[in-house]
């Protein structure tokens, strides 16, 4: 059976506290799972995938999503990636490939960058998917519900990484307020 599970949403959505909670609750052994995430920073070297929540497992860190190959074994049944918007666009025929041998995928990614725009590969991934979980922040401003990514300093580059010294959730209504005000 085909199954890929794919987890989306803004900044601070929970998405990684969500994909290990998945991970915590499959009942297949653990070495018939694999956990992999992109390296995209190299100030953390370690093999942990950690949510903001403090969860955290321990995976493989990759520099390119063909590294995935080499660490798929016979005994395979589950492959979790997080931060999947980071891998390039091979990853999407890399999941195909994987459910195709009837491994299940379980993704995590922000589906959309800070100008509201899909991310990478995730349009694809979304039509991919057959499961899908799009996850709610709370709007820094109004704690309403959240959608959106909000960059708080201005700067061209499409892949900033930071956490809350950088970003914000938002609702629509308030993402929007910011970036006419940072345009202005
Ligand atoms: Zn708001």
């Amino acid at each position: 059976m085909r199954d890929f599970t794919l987890i989306y949403g803004c900044m601070f959505s929970g998405k990684t506290t969500r994909l290990i909670g998945l991970y915590n609750e499959s009942e297949i052994d653990i070495n018939e799972r694999l956990v992999v995430k992109p390296v995209i920073d190299n100030r953390y070297s370690d093999n942990a995938v950690h949510s903001h929540s403090g969860l955290q497992v321990i995976g493989h860190r990759l520099f390119k999503a063909e590294e995935i190959y080499p660490l798929i074994t016979p005994h395979t049944r589950e492959v979790y990636l997080d931060e999947v918007q980071f891998f390039g666009p091979f990853i999407i025929e890399i999941i195909g490939e994987l459910m195709s041998n009837g491994i299940r995928v379980i993704a995590a990614g922000l589906d959309k960058d800070y100008l509201n725009q899909d991310f990478g590969p995730m349009r694809a991934l979304k039509k991919l998917s057959n499961k899908h979980m799009q996850l709610l922040a709370k709007c820094h401003i109004c704690s309403k519900e959240a959608t959106h990514t909000f960059r708080t300093i201005k700067t061209e580059d499409l892949v900033l990484v930071g956490h809350s010294d950088v970003y914000q959730a938002r609702c629509k209504e308030h993402w929007e307020a910011g970036m006419n005000a940072k345009a202005n």
